[in-house]
């Protein structure tokens, strides 16, 4: 065991604040990674202030952080794919029983077992797994990933929550050029979704409640922006949708984007509201809509999305703060003030 600084909070109404963690030593299959950047995902925000308590409560203290992109300084004796100095990158999960139909299928994602990379419970030391707003984090090597050498590393970090949890149900949903594709929500994931969305050939439509994201959602990839509280803009979409990937963090109507759904159209959703969605039966029965979710997406797959971000030149676009500022952030990330994901410098952490 050894001692590495992090932020935490201690309960769901402070401050996420300077303190000491105990991380394992390396064993043969471990990596050990030196974190540099580390992306505030708004999971982040639900899991500190206890938002998810009647699904996934939160332990006290709290270290968040799955968006992890860094240097490797050690591993352990039977690790094959990485070498102190290369770079690599963590994401939400650390483990799974490896032993599933769905770990055996690549889907980690679904594996009731699976162990998330904070606030679930850490079979090595006790307690729970601390995330990413630390220095240093170890990790067994199958969910570990590699990091494409021509990209910005702190737009990268992002990439393995916000931009997985994109990518995955547009592949899966078979999204290519011809497709109509709503995104929900222009914050982390929604750009990340703009962004694969446009890379995969489709006509975009991004839905804001923010105007003033419109230019930023056309540079990103959009080919149309709706301002999603103008009833007759939203009217004019009606039944013209194949697929929408709704990313909104609070509670929303989501008959109103159901309604913009064709024959046959699916709606996704990845943002998780802490209060549940109200659906009438008409605004499914009418289309025969499909309304499914989505959940980060499987190691195989994220390495895919990675090495897929590297040919296409596609990093998340992003504000680097020091881990000083992360309250800050956080305040801003509930008023939708993100343009489009805050990532820690955790070079800050050295000085605390
Ligand atoms: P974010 O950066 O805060 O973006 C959320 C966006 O939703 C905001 O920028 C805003 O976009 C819109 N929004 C916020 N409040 C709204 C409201 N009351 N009504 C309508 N729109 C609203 O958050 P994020 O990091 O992208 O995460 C989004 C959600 O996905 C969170 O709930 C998070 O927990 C969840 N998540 C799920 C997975 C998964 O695997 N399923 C993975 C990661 C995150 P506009 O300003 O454009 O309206
Ligand atoms: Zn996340």
């Amino acid at each position: 065991m050894y001692n590495t600084k992090a932020y935490s909070a201690v309960s769901e109404t402070s401050p996420l604040s300077s303190t000491t963690i105990k991380r394992r030593n390396p064993t043969e299959h471990d990596v050990q990674i030196e974190i540099l950047f580390c992306g505030i995902c708004h999971s982040d925000l639900h899991s500190v202030r206890n938002e998810w308590s009647e699904f996934e409560p939160t332990t006290y203290p709290i270290v968040p952080g799955h968006e992890i992109v860094g240097r490797v300084t050690q591993v352990g004796s039977a690790v094959t794919k990485y070498k102190p100095g290369d770079l690599a990158a963590v994401g939400c999960l650390v483990d799974s029983d490896g032993t599933c139909l769905n770990c055996k299928a690549g889907l980690e994602n679904f594996c009731p077992n699976q162990i998330l990379t904070y606030n679930a419970p850490d079979k090595h030391l006790g307690g729970v797994t601390y995330g990413g707003y630390s220095d240093s984090i170890v990790v067994d090597e199958r969910f570990v990933l590699r990091v494409p050498s021509n990209l910005n590393l702190a737009g990268v970090a992002p990439l393995v929550c916000a931009g997985i949890t994109t990518y995955s149900p547009m592949r899966h949903w078979g999204i290519t050029k011809g497709k109509k594709v709503g995104v929900v929500g222009l914050g982390g994931l929604g750009h990340m979704g703009v962004k694969f969305a446009h890379a995969l050939g489709a006509h975009v439509v991004v839905f804001t409640t923010s105007p003033d994201k419109t230019e930023d959602a056309l540079r990103l990839g959009a080919d149309q922006v709706v301002v999603s509280r103008n009833a007759d803009e939203m009217h004019k979409h009606a039944g013209s949708f194949d697929f929408i990937l709704d990313t909104v963090s609070a509670k929303h109507d989501l008959n109103a984007y159901l309604n913009l759904l064709r024959l046959d159209g699916n709606l996704t959703l990845v943002g998780v509201s802490p209060v549940p969605l109200d659906v009438a039966a008409f605004s499914l029965i009418v289309a025969r809509r499909n309304l499914s979710g989505s959940n980060i997406g499987g190691i195989p797959e994220t390495q895919e999305m990675l090495d897929f971000c590297g040919e296409h030149n596609i990093t998340a676009d992003v504000e680097v703060i020091p881990i000083q500022k992360v309250n800050e952030a956080y305040e801003r990330l509930v008023k939708s003030d993100v343009k489009y994901r805050f990532v820690i410098d955790m070079a800050s952490l050295k000085s605390e």
